[in-house]
């Protein structure tokens, strides 16, 4: 079946709609789920339509790689641990970035078929754009993987003259670039462009230190969709076109709200080379005799005669899928009158919106989840803070030295509360690295073990008093 080019780019129009109030619902809890619905059958309608569309030889090639596709990426979401999500992503963005150079390549290599009728400068142009952001991001996802999975050191890895080596790439691929638009019959000038871009992209993430991933997984996730958008542009593809864009944007905006989260500038992070672990205060100086370990029982008094709680989760939360348990915490201290919030710090976990998804996953109300603006001003009036499994999100030394890696990112101060129970297992830093003056201070009390078992314990205290 062929059908015609106006029945195709109406469909396309309509899954774009789609692709559109799909993400205008993503921005609510409440009508997230919906959101995603509606940009999956948006994709569907996309991929229909376009399997129907013209001279497709053998459907024999599409078949396999869905079923392969289709199985692997079944068998990984189903198995993926949550706080392996962000590498899961980075490996999503660099799929993405790598499929779209492979069928920039492709199409540049399908017009040697036809040497009589030259490529348009609309297709080497954007076949370049693909080749090249599309390897960068390949490349740089597969480092940021590495680092998250703790494959490639999280240390920023620097050298002498890295801009210039950085800017230099940049130029070669650039004028390769140049060469294929000028003799779009030399194709090997597009693999050694897309040679040259991966070490690029390698060398962009790579001094990036373990800290700042949360802002380059963004930033790639928009790279992948802006290859995918030139893709677009080769193959003439609409659909392909708008939603490659959106994927940009969204990409940006995340990277600009991650950036405003960290405190970082967009052209900071775009010219790579941040997120630097400098020496800071050594542990045992900030420690010493001055830590307080108190127990499940000692911490159920404190909670009998609090007011106002705020739970302040983190990354651990998530390793211990604790979030059934602190589900019913919630629900006890509700129903003995104490008010109870929580504070969500923008990169707590590993992923952004991280413990928004585990909360709404345990049926925690919505308007609970504070954001940390909202926050902040209500902790000298709180009166037990309950820290879960969180580290760098709560460490006072984003204030108070600028050598640390986390300089300058905004905190949940909860240093202000009367009493802050830290819930984690060790005094083992958290994803930045760097000890934790919190744990020491006068107010603070070491509730050691892991984060379910903890809350667990709590409860039980608790309903035993
Ligand atoms: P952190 O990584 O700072 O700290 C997590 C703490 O959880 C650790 O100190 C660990 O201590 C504790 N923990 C681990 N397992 C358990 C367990 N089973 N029970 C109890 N505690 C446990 O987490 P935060 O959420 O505070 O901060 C997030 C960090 O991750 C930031 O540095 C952020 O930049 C980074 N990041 C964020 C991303 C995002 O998009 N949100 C992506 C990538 C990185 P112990 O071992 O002693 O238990």
């Amino acid at each position: 079946m062929t059908l015609s080019p106006q029945v195709v780019n109406l469909v396309y129009l309509i899954a774009a709609t789609l692709f559109v109030f799909g993400l205008k619902g993503l921005t609510h809890p409440r009508t997230a789920v919906r959101g995603n619905l509606l940009g999956a059958l948006g994709m569907l309608l996309a991929v229909v339509v376009t399997l129907l569309h013209k001279d497709i030889v053998t459907y024999k090639y599409i078949v396999a790689g869905f079923v392969v596709g289709g199985v692997i990426g079944a068998v990984l979401a189903m198995k993926i641990a949550m706080t392996a999500m962000p590498q899961l992503v980075a490996v999503f963005n660099g799929f993405g970035g790598g499929a779209s150079t492979l069928v920039a390549g492709a199409a540049l290599i399908e017009t040697q078929m036809t040497p009589g009728i030259p490529p348009s400068l609309q297709m080497t142009v954007s076949t370049v754009a693909s080749g090249l952001i599309g390897a960068v991001t390949f490349w740089g996802s597969m480092i940021a993987f590495g680092k998250l999975q703790g494959l490639v050191t999280e240390r920023p890895v620097r050298y002498k003259g890295e801009q210039v080596v950085k800017i230099v790439l940049l130029l070669i691929s650039l004028y390769l670039g140049y060469l294929i638009v000028q003799d779009p019959y030399q194709t090997t000038n597009y693999w050694i462009l897309v040679a040259v871009s991966s070490v690029l992209g390698v060398l962009l993430v790579i001094p990036i230190g373990g800290a700042d991933m949360p802002v380059v997984i963004a930033l790639l996730n928009s790279y992948s969709g802006l290859a995918a958008a030139a893709t677009g542009f080769v193959l003439n593809n609409n659909v392909l076109i708008i939603s490659g864009s959106l994927v940009g944007a969204s990409g940006v905006i995340l990277t600009n709200i991650m950036c405003k989260a960290m405190n970082r500038s967009l052209a900071n992070v775009l010219f790579g080379g941040f997120g630097e672990v400098q020496e800071s205060a050594a542990a045992d100086d900030i420690y010493e005799g001055k830590v307080k370990a108190t127990s499940p029982e000692e911490v159920a008094m404190l909670l009998d005669g609090a007011r106002r709680v705020v739970i302040v989760p983190g990354y651990g939360m998530a390793v211990a899928q604790a979030q059934h348990a602190v589900r019913d915490l919630f629900h006890l201290l509700e129903s003995r009158g104490v008010e109870v919030e929580f504070a969500i710090h923008p990169v707590a976990g590993r992923m952004p919106g991280h413990m928004n998804v585990l909360l709404a996953e345990a049926d925690i109300p919505y308007d609970k989840l504070k954001e940390m603006d909202e926050i902040n001003p209500t902790f000298p009036q709180t009166d037990v803070v309950i820290v879960l499994g969180a580290n760098d999100v709560v460490n006072p030394l984003a204030k108070t030295d600028p050598n640390s890696p986390i300089a300058g990112m905004p905190i949940l101060e909860v240093d202000k509360a009367k009493t802050v129970v830290v819930i984690k297992r060790s005094l083992s830093p958290g994803f930045a690295g760097i000890p934790n003056p919190l744990f020491a201070a006068d107010n603070t009390l070491m509730l050691f073990g892991d984060a379910k078992k903890m809350v667990q314990e709590l409860i039980a205290a608790i309903k035993e008093m």
